[in-house]
C-alpha cells in the first residue's frame, strides 16, 4: 500500500468550508521583514507568513463537527456533560479508569513528574521531549535518552527507529538500581528522533522489562494515532487491526498515559493525563486541583473538552491518516527525489532536512541551518525552525561553539491545513534553494538569551 502510492498525486479526504487568507508578499518584503526579525523566525509576524511548517502544535484544523461540539460545550463547573464525553472517549482509548484534563501536555507531566520525581531519581526514555526533561529535571531527578542505535543514523533505510534500546535500559536499572528509577518514558512516536515510529513489539519488551523490576511504564503519546498507522503498515501481524485498535494495545502495556491534545487530539489546545493506579490518581487529582483546575475541567472549557472528544476520535479514521502520513512522506520523498539531503526514513509529522549536506559552503559556526531557513523564507515565505547548532550549541571556555550533532531544518506540517498545492510549491522553493545554495551566505548571533537561545537570539548575515 504505501509502495503504491509513492510521488503520486494526494488527494485531500475533506473539503474546505472556511477559508484563512493568506497574504502574497515579495521577496523585497519578506528581506524587510526578516531583517526586523533578527534573522529568527520565530520573530516573524504570522500575518508575514506564507507556508508555515514552524510547528504541528496546536496549529491544525478542526472539522465542522468540532465547530459544531464548540458549540454544545457545556460550561458547568462540575460535572458538565462534555467533561462525561470527553472522559468516555479517553477511557476507552486508553483502558485506564483515571482521566484528568489539563491545558496543555507539560501541564500533565508537570503534576505527574513532580509527584514521581525528587532528587536521586532516575527517568529513562527512548528520548524524553524537551519540556519533558525540563519538568523532570525542575523537581532533582536525571533524564537519561536511551535510543536504539539504528536511531542515530539518519540515513538507514530502517521500519522502528524510534526504538528504546532494551539492552541499555536493563543495564540502567542494574546500575541505578530498580527502586531509584521513577519510571519509563515511551515517546510515541519519538519527537524529538525525526518523529520516527516505536513499533509494538519494543512497547511489549519493555513493559516485560518493567514488570520484572517493579517500574512504572508511562506513555508520551500525543502521536498515537499517527504511531498506530506505522505499526499497522510496519509490523507483522497488525495488517488487519484498526488504528484504534492498535492504539489501545499500546495503552494496554502503560500505567500512565501523558498527552498534549495540540497534536493527535486535533484541537489547538489542551492536555491530558490518565491513569490506572488509585492512590497514584488522587496525588495527581490534589495537583491539579491546586495548579489547573477541579476535576471534571483541569485547565479546559467545556467547550474545549467536546472538541477533544470528538478529535481523538476523528484522528483514527482510515482516510485521515492516510493522508497524514502519506502527505508528510509526498513532501520528503519529493525533496529526497530532487537531490536534497533529508533524514530518512521521513517521520510521522515532520521532513528533516540535513543542512550540513546541503550548504557545504557554509561551515557549521556559521549556523548552515540557519541560513537555509533564512533562504527558505526569503524565497517562499515558508517558515521552519532550525534543529542544529543554534538551538543546541554550547560554547567551551574560550567562548568557541560546541556544535550540536546535526544541522537539520525542520519542516513541521499542521494536520488538515495544507493542501498538496501548497506541498507542491514549497518543492518548487526547494528548486530555487537548489540554484543559490552555493552562494548562500552563513549567520553570526549578534544578541543570545542565557537559556532556550533560539526562541529570541538575533543574528545577522556574514556578508
Ligand atoms: C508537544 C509535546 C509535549 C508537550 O506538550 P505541550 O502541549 O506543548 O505542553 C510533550 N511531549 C511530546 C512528545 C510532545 O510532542
Amino acid at each position: 500500500m504505501e509502495k503504491k502510492n509513492k510521488l503520486r498525486t494526494l488527494t485531500e479526504p475533506f473539503k474546505i468550508k472556511m477559508v484563512e487568507p493568506l497574504k502574497v508578499t515579495t521577496e523585497e518584503y519578506r528581506e524587510e521583514a526578516l531583517k526586523e526579525a533578527g534573522y529568527n523566525p520565530f520573530l516573524l509576524r504570522s500575518k508575514d507568513v506564507f507556508i508555515d511548517f514552524l510547528t504541528d502544535s496546536g496549529t491544525g484544523a478542526m472539522s465542522d463537527q468540532q465547530w459544531s461540539g464548540i458549540m454544545m460545550g457545556d460550561e458547568s463547573y462540575a460535572g458538565s456533560r462534555s467533561w462525561e464525553h470527553l472522559e468516555a472517549v479517553v477511557m476507552d482509548l486508553t483502558g485506564m479508569p483515571y482521566v484528568l484534563p489539563t491545558h496543555q501536555g507539560r501541564a500533565a507531566e508537570r503534576i505527574l513528574y513532580s509527584i514521581l520525581g525528587g532528587t536521586g531519581k532516575v527517568f529513562i526514555s527512548n528520548t524524553h521531549f524537551d519540556t519533558t526533561r525540563a519538568n523532570i529535571e525542575y523537581t532533582g531527578s536525571t533524564a537519561i535518552d536511551i535510543l536504539c542505535e539504528e536511531g542515530s543514523d539518519n540515513q538507514a533505510d530502517l521500519r522502528f527507529k524510534g526504538n528504546i534500546h532494551l539492552d541499555k535500559l536493563k543495564e540502567l536499572i542494574a546500575q541505578n538500581g530498580k527502586e531509584n528509577i521513577a519510571a519509563v518514558i515511551m515517546t510515541v512516536t519519538n519527537n524529538s528522533s525525526g518523529g520516527q515510529p516505536v513499533s509494538m513489539e519494543n512497547i511489549k519488551e519493555t513493559r516485560k522489562i518493567c514488570d520484572a523490576n517493579g517500574i512504572l511504564l508511562v506513555m508520551d503519546a500525543c502521536r498515537i494515532a499517527e504511531n498506530s498507522y506505522f505499526i499497522r503498515h510496519r509490523e507483522s501481524g497488525y495488517e488487519h487491526h484498526s488504528y484504534k485498535q492498535i492504539a489501545q494495545e499500546i495503552l494496554s502495556y502503560a500505567d500512565a498515559f501523558v498527552m498534549s491534545s495540540k497534536k493527535d487530539g486535533l484541537v489547538n489546545m489542551g492536555g491530558l493525563l490518565t491513569l490506572r493506579d488509585e492512590a497514584l490518581s488522587i496525588k495527581c487529582k490534589n495537583m491539579l486541583i491546586i495548579s489547573e483546575g477541579f476535576t471534571t475541567y483541569g485547565g479546559l472549557s467545556g467547550r474545549d473538552m467536546e472538541a477533544l472528544a470528538i478529535g481523538l476520535q476523528e484522528v483514527f479514521d482510515d482516510d485521515y491518516l492516510h493522508y497524514r502520513i502519506r502527505s508528510t512522506a509526498y513532501l520528503g520523498e519529493h525533496l529526497r527525489a530532487k537531490g536534497i539531503p533529508v533524514v530518512w526514513p521521513i517521520g510521522g509529522h515532520a521532513v528533516y532536512v540535513d543542512a550540513k549536506q546541503l550548504y557545504k559552503n557554509i561551515p557549521i559556526h556559521q549556523y548552515p541551518g540557519q541560513a537555509l531557513v533564512c533562504d527558505l523564507y526569503i524565497k517562499g515565505g515558508i517558515r521552519c525552525v532550525e534543529v542544529g547548532s543554534v538551538m543546541f550549541g554550547k560554547y567551551d571556555e574560550k567562548g568557541a561553539l560546541i556544535p550540536a550533532a546535526n544541522e537539520l531544518v525542520r519542516l513541521a506540517i499542521p494536520r488538515r491545513v495544507y493542501t498538496q498545492s501548497h506541498i507542491d510549491f514549497v518543492l518548487d522553493i526547494f528548486d530555487d534553494i537548489l540554484e543559490l545554495k552555493d552562494r548562500s551566505t552563513g549567520y553570526e548571533i549578534t544578541y543570545e538569551p542565557p537559556f532556550l537561545r533560539h526562541f529570541t537570539a538575533k543574528l545577522k548575515p556574514i556578508v
